[in-house]
């Protein structure tokens, strides 16, 4: 068991996964301006709002994913296109909400 958590924080030090990416899905407004900025993260989804690709449904509706550093940009850039405010990138180890 301790074995097990020792090797979970090993994998968790190695990974690249510094920041997370957060969708505050219910209060989107479709604008797809994140979308066009970020296409390899994001795109419009039929019900008139926008998807964090291969994120995590959370119960409340919003979305999460965790991304490396080199995505950091791209996304920071999203998340300064949207209008109302509803991407964030929170930094993993810190928990510190950057934008
Ligand atoms: S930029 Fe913001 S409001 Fe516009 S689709 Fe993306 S998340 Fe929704």
């Amino acid at each position: 068991m301790e074995q097990e958590i020792q090797q979970a924080e090993e994998q968790n030090q190695k990974s690249d996964k510094k920041y997370i990416l957060q969708h505050d899905r219910p209060n989107c407004i479709g604008c797809a301006a994140c979308e066009v900025v970020a296409p390899d993260f994001w795109e419009m989804n039929q019900d008139g709002k926008s998807d964090i690709k291969q994120g995590k449904s959370l119960e409340n509706g919003c979305q999460e994913l965790e991304i490396e550093e080199k995505n950091y940009n791209e996304n920071k850039e999203a998340a300064d296109s949207c209008p109302v405010n509803v991407i964030h990138l929170v930094n993993k180890k810190t928990g510190e909400r950057i934008t």
